[in-house]
């Protein structure tokens, strides 16, 4: 391996390991602001291009929860997501699979397309937040 590839890899680890480190799902530029902790001179463009790569070889996930920002996350375990309206944070739900397959089941019984899968974005309130209020 060349000496410029072996930057590139090690660079890309780094940022995988920095985005496993984050599970808040973050956007780019949160990933980029401490990817440069630990290399300085690296560009946004760089970063950015790294978390696709590493999006489309399905070792993260590229989220788009309709806030304008793509936000990248290293659970790929199946997972849905809950967004707070109040703070915008991102939180991890864990659902029966055979609920959501029912739900696809019955929806898939209404159209005459065909189904291959659902992207659902909850909407809520944190606990953080719930507790603010009280
Ligand atoms: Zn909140
Ligand atoms: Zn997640």
């Amino acid at each position: 391996m060349s000496e410029t590839k072996m930057r590139y890899s090690k660079q890309r680890e780094i940022i995988y390991e920095v985005l496993k480190n984050d599970m808040s799902h973050p956007s780019v530029d949160s990933i980029y602001m401490n990817v440069k902790k630990i290399i300085p001179d690296i560009s946004l463009g760089t970063v950015y291009r790294n978390l696709n790569l590493l999006a489309n070889q399905k070792k993260i996930l590229r989220l788009d929860i309709g806030d304008g920002v793509v936000h990248f996350d290293a659970r790929i375990t199946p997972h849905y997501h809950l967004i707070c309206d109040e703070c915008g944070e991102i939180k991890d739900l864990f659902l029966d699979e055979s609920l959501i397959s029912v739900f696809i089941d019955k929806v898939q019984k209404e159209s005459d397309e065909h189904i291959h899968n659902i992207d659902i974005v909850f909407h809520g309130t944190c606990q953080n937040c719930l507790k603010k209020k009280s």
